[in-house]
C-alpha cells in the first residue's frame, strides 16, 4: 500500500533509488556518464554566467572611473568573446549529451511497458478478476508515467539535484568572498517556502490515491469505446450514448478532484509569493548597500545578484528535487509492487511424468475467490488415459468452472485434483500447463498473422500448421490469403488484414489446439454458436483428429455424447450422472434421457 507518512517514504525512496540504479547498471550504464556530463555542462555553463560578466563590468567601470580605453576595453572584449565562445562549446555538447538521455528515456519507457504487459499477463489467472490486483497494475502503469517520468523521471530527479548541489557549492564560494550576510536572508526564505511546497506536494499525492479506481474505471470506458470490435454491439444496441454519459460522469468526477485539489493548493501558493518578494527586496537592499559603501566593486555587485539568485533556486532546486524524488519514488514503487505482488497460488516444483496422464477430482467443492456461494460440490471423477469424456450439463452448471480447475486457472477450495497421483499444486506450473490444449468458448484471436495465431509460442513450424490447417478443414481458406500464413488478421495492424467468419474463427481455434500437441485436449463450447447438427459435425470430426489423446468436450447440448466413452451430466453444482450414452439414456427420469429425448431430432440419425 502507498503510505504518504514520512516513516514510510525514507524506505520506499531508498528501495526504488537501489531498484533503478541497478536496473540502469544492468541495462544501459552508459547513462551514468551522460548524467555525469550532464552535471559539468550545466554547472560550468552557470559558472561561466555568473563569474565571466563581473570582469567586464569592472573592466567598463575602469574605463568610466578614467581608466585608459585602450588598456581596458581590449580585454572587456576578450572576456565577452570568452563568455560567448564557452556557452557555445558547452551548448553544443549540452545539446548532443540531451539528446542521447532522450533516446534512453524512450527506451526504458517502452522497456517498462513491456514488463508491466509481460507480468500481467503471466501473473495468476485469479488476479484478473481481482479489483486490488487490477488497481496495483493500473498504478504500476500510471505512476512509471508522467507522475514518475519512469526510470528516467526518477533518476534524472537525482541528478537535479546533484547538479544544484555543485551550483550551489560554487555560489556560496563566491557569496562568502563578497556578501556573507546574503545567506541567512536566502535561507530563511526557502526555510518558509520548502513547508508550503510540501504542503501542496501532499495534496497533489492525496488525489493521485482518490483517482486511481476512477482513472481505471474511466479508462475501460474509454477502452470499450475504442474497441472496434464492438463496433457492431455498439452501433445496434445504440449504446453510444449511454458509454459517452458514462465517461462523462467520470470526467466530471475528475475535474472536480483536480479542482478541489488546485483550490487547496491556491492559499499555499500565495504565501510562496509573498515571502519571494520580500526576499528579494532584502536582499537587493543590502547588495546595494555594500556596493554604494565600496566595500564590494560594481562587477562584485552584478555578480552577487547573480550568486544569490542562483543560491536560491540552486537550494530551492534540492530541497523540492527532495520532494520530488520522494515523490516519482513513491509513484514510481507502484511497478515494483506490482511486479513483486504476491502470487495468487503456490507455486510447486514437481515434472510432470511423461507418456499418458490419469486425472482424478477427489471431493472436490469450489467457489470463486470473494464470492459465498460453491458452484461445485463433491466432485469426484476419474478419467483414464485416453478417455474421451463428455461433460454435459445446463448453462451456469459449473462445466466450465470444473476445466478452469482442471487446468489450474484457480485452486480448488476442498478436496483435492490429482494427475498420476500427483497433487496438481505440487507440480511445476510451466509444464502443468504444457499437459492442456483448451478451446474456450470465448478464445481470443489476436490481430498478428494466422502462423502466429496458430503457433502462439515465438517458434513456428509451417509444415505442421498447414497439416492442423488441413485437419481442422481450414486450409483451402488459407491457401487464398494474399499473404498465406502470414496475412494479419482483422485491421487492427494492417488495413489489408483480413476478417474470418465465424466457422474459419472456429477452425483456427481449433488448429491451434492442435498444433499444441498436448496429451489432454478440450474443447469448452466454441461452437456454442452453431446450430446443434453443425456443432456435432465440429466435436465429431475433432473427436477423430485428437485419436488416442484424453479429450474432454463440453456441451449444454449432447453433440459429443454418442462419441465419447463417458458422460458426466453437472446438474445442482455437481455431478448428477455418470455414465456411457447407453446406461444413460436408458435411466427413466434421468436427466440426460430426458435431455435426449427433447434434443434426438438431431442427433437422432447419427446416434
Ligand atoms: P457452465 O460452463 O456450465 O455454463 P460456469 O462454470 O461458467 O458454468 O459457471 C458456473 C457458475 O459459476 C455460474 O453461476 C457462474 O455465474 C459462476 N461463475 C463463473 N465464473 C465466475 C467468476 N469468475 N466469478 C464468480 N462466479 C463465476
Amino acid at each position: 500500500m502507498f503510505k504518504s507518512g514520512k516513516t514510510q517514504r525514507l524506505p520506499i525512496t531508498r528501495d526504488t533509488l537501489k531498484f533503478m540504479f541497478r536496473l540502469v547498471w544492468r541495462e544501459k550504464p552508459h547513462l551514468f556518464l551522460l548524467y555525469f556530463l550532464d552535471i559539468v555542462f550545466e554547472v560550468s555553463m552557470k559558472m561561466i554566467e555568473i563569474i565571466l560578466p563581473k570582469f567586464i563590468i569592472d573592466e567598463v567601470a575602469a574605463i568610466l572611473g578614467g581608466g585608459a580605453a585602450e588598456e581596458h576595453l581590449p580585454r572587456a572584449a576578450l572576456f565577452a568573446g570568452l563568455i560567448v565562445g564557452l556557452h557555445l562549446i558547452v551548448i553544443v555538447f549540452d545539446n548532443i549529451n540531451g539528446q542521447l538521455m532522450s533516446y534512453i528515456s524512450q527506451w526504458f519507457t517502452e522497456y517498462i511497458d513491456i514488463k508491466i504487459g509481460e507480468h500481467a499477463m503471466k501473473m495468476d489467472f485469479e488476479h484478473t478478476e481481482n479489483p486490488e490486483a487490477l488497481d496495483t497494475l493500473n498504478k504500476a502503469k500510471e505512476g512509471m508515467d508522467w507522475y514518475s517520468g519512469g526510470v528516467c523521471g526518477v533518476m534524472f530527479a537525482l541528478v537535479i539535484i546533484l547538479r544544484n548541489a555543485a551550483m550551489l557549492f560554487g555560489v556560496i564560494t563566491l557569496i562568502l568572498m563578497t556578501c556573507p550576510l546574503l545567506l541567512p536572508v536566502q535561507i530563511l526564505s526557502l526555510i518558509i517556502i520548502t513547508i508550503f511546497n510540501a504542503r501542496n506536494n501532499n495534496i497533489d499525492a492525496a488525489s493521485f490515491l482518490k483517482l486511481a479506481k476512477s482513472n481505471r474505471v474511466f479508462g475501460y470506458v474509454l477502452f470499450q469505446l475504442a474497441d472496434f470490435r464492438l463496433g457492431k454491439d455498439i452501433r445496434l444496441y445504440e449504446s453510444a450514448d449511454m458509454m459517452c454519459r458514462k465517461a462523462d460522469s467520470f470526467a466530471d468526477e475528475q475535474i472536480a478532484a483536480w479542482t478541489d485539489c488546485d483550490k487547496k493548493k491556491c492559499k499555499n501558493s500565495w504565501v510562496m509569493d509573498i515571502v519571494n518578494s520580500f526576499r528579494d527586496g532584502l536582499s537587493y537592499f543590502y547588495i546595494g548597500y555594500m556596493a554604494l559603501t565600496g566595500a564590494i566593486s560594481v562587477g562584485d555587485f552584478s555578480m552577487c545578484v547573480a550568486s544569490a539568485s542562483t543560491f536560491y533556486w540552486s537550494l530551492h532546486a534540492i530541497v523540492t528535487g527532495i520532494q520530488d524524488i520522494n515523490k516519482k519514488c513513491a509513484y514510481a514503487h507502484r511497478y515494483i509492487e506490482f511486479m513483486n505482488y504476491p502470487a495468487a497460488m503456490p507455486k510447486g516444483n514437481s515434472s510432470v511424468k511423461q507418456g499418458e496422464h490419469i486425472i482424478e477430482f477427489v471431493n472436490v467443492s469450489f467457489r470463486y475467490p470473494r464470492t459465498e456461494n460453491y458452484v461445485l460440490r463433491n466432485i469426484n471423477i476419474t478419467i483414464k488415459p485416453g478417455e474421451h469424456l463428455s461433460i454435459v450439463g445446463l448453462n451456469g452448471a459449473g462445466k466450465t468452472t470444473f476445466v478452469k480447475l482442471l487446468c489450474r486457472l484457480y485452486d480448488v477450495t476442498e478436496g483435492a485434483i490429482l494427475i498420476d497421483g500427483v497433487n496438481i499444486k505440487d507440480y511445476s506450473e510451466e509444464e502443468y500447463r504444457k499437459l492442456f490444449a483448451v478451446v474456450f468458448q470465448d478464445f481470443f484471436l489476436f490481430a498478428f498473422s494466422l502462423r502466429e495465431n496458430i503457433a502462439l509460442t515465438g517458434e513456428s513450424d509451417a509444415d505442421r500448421i498447414n497439416e492442423v490447417l488441413k485437419q481442422s478443414g481450414l486450409y483451402e481458406d488459407a491457401q487464398k490469403l494474399d499473404n498465406g500464413l502470414d496475412t494479419l488478421l482483422f485491421k487492427g495492424f494492417d488495413e489489408k488484414g483480413t476478417d474470418l467468419s465465424g466457422g474459419q474463427r472456429q477452425k483456427a481455434a481449433i488448429s491451434r489446439a492442435l498444433y499444441r500437441n498436448s496429451p489432454v485436449v478440450i474443447l469448452d463450447e466454441p461452437t456454442a454458436a452453431l446450430d446443434p447438427v453443425a456443432e456435432y459435425d465440429i466435436y465429431r470430426r475433432f473427436n477423430t483428429l485428437v485419436g488416442g489423446k484424453t479429450a474432454i468436450y463440453i456441451s449444454h447440448r449432447l453433440s459429443s455424447c454418442k462419441f465419447c466413452d463417458r458422460i458426466a451430466v453437472f446438474a445442482d453444482d455437481t455431478i448428477k450422472e455418470y455414465g456411457t450414452h447407453d446406461q444413460l439414456v436408458n435411466r427413466a427420469g434421468g436427466i440426460y434421457a430426458e435431455m435426449f429425448a427433447a434434443q434426438a431430432q438431431y442427433y437422432v440419425d447419427t446416434v
